[in-house]
């Protein structure tokens, strides 16, 4: 049984798909999104929507019907579309007595703790204000080229699902629920009610494409899943276009998937977690051990380092754990595999001779 009764802040993900009709967006089904979070919100709960749209909302205003290919038409698409999207939503809230935020956001972003944190803080107060939020992509600005895309705003619905702790995050899709098997290929593929553990398998199964002018297939959902479970943060993907779908998955109903959570990191951990890692540093397996012991990082077991960065960086650890490093690539690369009477040595006594602490390094494979 699924109850979300005591889901106070909740995250609601639209994809372009459900919100758009040919190559416009569907203004009914945004006020039908409206009034259905109206209840929510007159019910004393906290709505977040992050939704998509607005590349596919500029390239109808344009009259382009291919999909839109090439990072500065995607870019501009954007620019023109996100405004008209934002106005569908005002539009709608307002006949609800409610004010809509726009907030445009970059992986960069998320990645940076000054900007994290500030991030956190102007969502809660508009939380507190009762002003819906509604984010987005700011894909006029963040491009993969130079690291700032989230890619998808299944991602960043995730992401943003652990930034402000959401009790649960719906996924609003044309695709109704996660499948056995691949269903575009196995017409006995069966949906799967309740997730407990994302597999290998399950990313195998899932495919890549995403539509027309978003970008998320199944793949991006189950990252999403697995992003949301470390927060503790519940997921439900369904049929965005189901009557009522955001009353009834909040009634508890059994539609869709449910991805129940793993474990609950602290905020710090997640921000790590989720942070694009600056470079790499190789350990040795006693090392790995140790970590996964709760230990600290010593510079006599690292045993090579990957890329430029500084001090307080996030890296990975190999390929199994994040951390905040305390010593910056050169530091690392003249002290690997030292002990730390030699490197109190070469750095002089008031230096750090720990890598990682423990509460800055979270292991991924867990
Ligand atoms: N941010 C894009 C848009 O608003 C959509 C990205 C996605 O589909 O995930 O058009």
């Amino acid at each position: 049984m699924r109850d979300f009764s005591k889901a106070k802040r909740i995250v609601v993900k639209i994809g372009t798909n459900v919100l758009t009709k040919g190559d416009c967006v569907d203004s009914a089904y945004v006020r039908r999104v409206a009034s259905q979070v109206g209840s929510l919100l007159a019910g004393g709960r906290q709505v977040v929507i992050v939704s998509s749209g607005a590349i596919g909302m500029g390239a109808g205003q344009l009259h382009l019907d291919e999909k839109v290919k090439g990072m500065k038409m995607r870019q501009a698409c954007a620019a023109i579309g996100q405004p008209l999207l934002m106005q569908e939503y005002r539009k709608s809230f307002l006949r609800h007595g409610i004010t809509v935020a726009q907030v445009l956001l970059t992986a960069e972003v998320l990645s940076n703790r000054k900007t994290y944190l500030n991030l956190r803080n102007s969502i809660e107060t508009l939380l507190d204000l009762k002003v819906l939020p509604v984010l987005n992509e700011n894909d006029s600005v963040s491009t993969d080229e130079i690291g700032t895309a989230f890619g998808d705003n299944d991602k960043l619905s995730a992401l943003v699902a652990s930034k402000i702790d959401a009790d649960l995050l719906i996924i609003l899709s044309d695709i109704d629920a996660l499948y056995d098997k691949n269903p575009q290929e196995h017409p006995d593929a069966r949906p799967i009610p309740a997730v407990f553990e994302i597999t290998p398998q399950m990313v195998k199964n899932a495919g890549g494409e995403g539509s027309k002018y978003g970008t998320g297939g199944m793949r991006t959902k189950l990252e999403a899943a697995k992003i949301a479970s470390n927060a503790g943060c519940r997921i439900v993907l369904a049929d965005g276009r189901l009557k009522d779908v955001i009353g009834r998955v909040i009634g508890g109903e059994e539609i869709g998937t449910v991805f129940m959570p793993k474990r609950k990191l602290s905020n710090r951990a997640r921000w790590i977690l989720n942070s694009t890692p600056a470079g790499t540093i190789t350990i040795d397996a006693g090392a790995m051990q140790a970590l996964r012991n709760r230990k600290s990082l010593l510079p006599s077991g690292v045993t090579g380092v990957g890329g430029t960065f500084e001090a307080s960086a996030v890296v990975m650890l190999n390929n199994n754990a994040k951390a905040v490093t305390n010593l910056s690539s050169s530091q690392l690369k003249a002290l690997a595999g030292k002990h730390s009477s030699e490197i109190r040595k070469i750095l002089g006594p008031k230096h750090r001779d720990v890598v990682a602490i423990p509460e800055d390094i979270v292991i991924i494979d867990y």
